[in-house]
């Protein structure tokens, strides 16, 4: 008989993991669905009961949002208007019940290249903190998804939370998504920024575009021709289709790549004239 684990504790998961060859399992909306018509043999470590996992708070310089938190949580949390991206791709993450189930840790863990997360947390300059028997450590988002389904997660490590450094200036977000329809779909496409501003004018602009490339990424060009631009509905106007450069979308049963980079850079201009116009 395979091995179930629920612990409550953080200390008693991590010895376990140590230990003894596990899978981890938060929400289940992607293990699951993964396996149907498989038998489910794995030893599992169900980290849903651990409450020090679970919650959003400011921590000093930063934000900390625990790896179970759900979708759910962050759609109801009272947060700035600098995670109104997150929010709203938390709105858009399956259904409701997806949304009450599915974590934030596992859809960075799971590492599809369509993960509604990844783009807003890349524009929100977010890190990860990652735990095991001998302690934690952080490291960028950036550098925990290495590829399609491969993250730097070793065997006997969970990622424990997401940390979102708080800007120096004001900072707003907001994310689009676009698919063949308008809910509970797989992303084609999808942005997701943040602007800084003051005194009216662009500080500093993160933006980020998913499901073009094997790994959602920033676009450091566009957001180079960003800095100093006066904010408002117009800002998007700034962006020009070489600043997409490093997305390579593939050919696939929901859309080209022509039309991927095309949707991404008319979501990318109306995610910038929607920001703009806030500012
Ligand atoms: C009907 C349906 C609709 C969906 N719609 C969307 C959508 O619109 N957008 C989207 O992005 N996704 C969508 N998903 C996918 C899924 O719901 C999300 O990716 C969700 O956030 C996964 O979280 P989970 O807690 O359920 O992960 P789980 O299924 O529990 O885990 C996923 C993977 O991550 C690992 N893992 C989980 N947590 C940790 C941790 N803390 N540390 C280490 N490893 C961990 C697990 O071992 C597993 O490999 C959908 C899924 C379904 C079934």
């Amino acid at each position: 008989m395979p091995t179930y684990l629920r612990p409550a504790g953080l200390d008693e998961a991590l010895a376990a993991l140590a230990n003894a060859k596990l899978t981890v399992l938060a929400g289940g909306t992607d293990y699951y669905p993964a396996r149907v018509g498989k038998p489910i043999d794995d030893d599992i470590l169900d980290i849903s009961a651990i409450a020090s996992l679970r919650g959003i708070r400011a921590d000093g310089s930063q934000w900390r949002i625990g790896a179970t938190s759900t979708w759910s949580d962050l759609a109801e949390a009272e947060l700035p208007s600098l995670f109104d991206g997150l929010k709203a791709a938390a709105r858009e993450i399956g259904g409701a019940q997806i949304q009450n189930a599915g974590t934030i840790g596992g859809n960075l863990c799971n590492a599809s290249p369509a993960a509604d997360g990844v783009p807003p947390l890349l524009a929100l300059d977010a890190r990860v903190e990652i735990a095991d028997a001998a302690g934690s450590t952080s490291l960028a988002l950036a550098d925990f998804i290495l590829g399609n389904r491969k993250t730097a997660l070793r065997p006997g490590q969970l990622l424990t939370a997401i940390l979102v450094p708080k800007p120096e200036h004001g900072a707003r977000s907001h994310f689009l998504k676009l698919g063949a329809r308008e809910y509970l779909v797989v992303s084609i496409a999808m942005v997701a920024a943040t602007l800084e501003t003051e005194a009216g004018r662009v500080r500093a602009a993160r933006i980020a575009v998913g499901a073009c490339s094997p790994v959602a990424r920033r676009l450091p060009l566009a957001e180079a021709a960003l800095a100093g631009k006066p904010c408002d509905a117009t800002l998007g106007e700034f962006l020009r289709a070489e600043h997409l450069a490093g997305l390579a979308p593939i050919d696939d049963v929901r859309a080209s790549g022509e039309y991927r980079l095309d949707a991404a850079l008319t979501l990318a201009r109306r995610v910038l004239s929607c920001l703009g116009a806030q500012a």
